[in-house]
């Protein structure tokens, strides 16, 4: 099996560099230190490729990217650019372009709470203290892509807004599919929602994701439960899940409330997956849950943890490096454990470091863990 692997990297703007030259410390430690290689690939994306190639995402890119194990992105946009290019060379166009390019259907955001920062959280302590669950949205299809779609007005003179909700077998197996692979990596549960109780997309949903683990996945436990009853037990109880499976609208709403329940936008990573090749591969694209945050970039004051733990689940999902991966989620752990904070994830009397030393504090961490793993041996 091959220990070499390649990776693009894309850090677009504003934070996004910054953030990202963090993770290619931690990639030449690895290179030094653990039994892979990743060699890296380099390019731009959003204004920054606008700026360099007059286009947001440029074909060579994409070239790039299909070939890579995985892309790691920054994030793009910024007031540069906002209403100085045309529409569909905007930043976020680039953002858009890459994912419909590598046919990235399955949105994946963790919410993860680490013991350090309990606190951030709006819920009670006891609620998220541990809190480890991952959120597979549907990316590509439902009611946001569904036709027919429209305003018309109706002959009486009133306005008619319409959006279809529509999933077929195929697009359902496959998102299925991927949240039980990823349960697989996990706790082996997975939680199905939809609105089967009123809608028959739902119906449809609730009936492939049955079959398909009757017929693949009867190792991994299943169940069902309507979008609204989940969005009540995140609140009420979140750690009952391990993996959500769910459409796109529902996603996008679940996705999101769970990530509030970890309190903080510079933590958040996240991986968009596309279908699996003939050799099992799959496209795959990682990038923080934030954007370019052009108030504090070039200032060394942005978090890269959460670029880190993107790179982190390029590690675990693409690259199958899932001991590399808890390495380094390890070592984030240890960090916040030691009270080494950015300003965004500060407490009282703590004085914050910027995006540079945290990078270091990471590599420090993941060195005294090697360290001590080798005087146990
Ligand atoms: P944002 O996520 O960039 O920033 C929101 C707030 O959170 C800001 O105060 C920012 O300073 C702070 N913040 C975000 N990430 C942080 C980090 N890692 N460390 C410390 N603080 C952090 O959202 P916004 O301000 O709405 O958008 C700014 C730009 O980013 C816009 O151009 C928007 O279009 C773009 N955007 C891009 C993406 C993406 O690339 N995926 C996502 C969202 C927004």
């Amino acid at each position: 099996m091959t220990n070499t692997y390649n990776l693009l990297l894309l850090p677009g703007d504003g934070i996004g560099p910054e953030a990202m030259q963090e993770v290619k410390k931690i990639i030449t430690w690895l290179n030094d230190n653990s039994a892979i290689t990743i060699e890296t690939e380099e390019d731009f994306i959003g204004g920054s490729a606008y700026d360099a190639y007059g286009t947001p995402l440029s074909d060579h890119t994409i070239t790039k990217a299909k070939a890579a194990d995985a892309v790691i992105l920054g994030a793009v946009g910024g007031p540069k650019w906002d209403g100085k290019t045309a529409y569909d060379l905007r930043p976020e166009a680039g953002l858009l372009k890459i994912r419909k390019e590598l046919g990235l259907f399955a949105n994946l955001r963790p919410a993860i709470v680490f013991d350090a920062l309990v606190d951030a959280s709006s819920l009670k302590p006891e609620l998220v203290k541990g809190l480890d669950i991952l959120i597979v949205r549907e990316l590509t299809g439902g009611v946001y892509f569904g036709e027919p779609r429209g305003i018309e007005t109706l002959p009486n003179g009133e306005r008619k807004g319409y959006n279809t909700q529509v999933y077929t077998t195929s697009e359902i197996i496959r998102i299925g599919e991927a949240a039980f692979d990823m349960a697989k990596k996990r706790g082996s549960f997975v939680t199905s929602c939809e609105k089967a109780n009123v809608m028959e997309s739902g119906v449809l949903w609730r009936e492939e994701m049955t079959k398909l683990h009757s017929e693949k996945y009867s190792d991994i436990r299943l169940e069902h439960m309507y979008a609204d009853n989940c969005a009540m037990q995140l609140c009420r109880a979140p750690k009952q899940f391990d993996v959500i499976v769910t459409d796109n609208l529902f996603g996008d709403i679940l996705s999101d409330e769970a990530a509030m329940l970890t309190g903080s936008l510079g933590m958040l990573p996240s991986a968009s997956l596309g279908a699996e090749d003939e050799s099992g591969k799959r496209h795959a694209l990682y990038e923080p849950v934030h954007g370019s945050a052009p108030d504090i970039a070039g200032q060394n004051k942005a978090n890269p943890l959460a670029t880190i733990l993107s790179f982190a689940m390029a590690l675990r999902y693409s690259l199958n490096q899932g001991e590399i991966a808890d390495s380094l989620e390890n070592a984030v752990q240890d960090v916040l454990n030691n009270k080494i904070r950015t300003a965004d994830i500060i407490e009282a009397g703590i004085t914050p470091i910027g995006t540079s030393e945290m990078g270091d504090a990471v590599i420090k961490a993941l060195q005294n863990r090697l360290q001590s793993e080798k005087a146990a041996e």
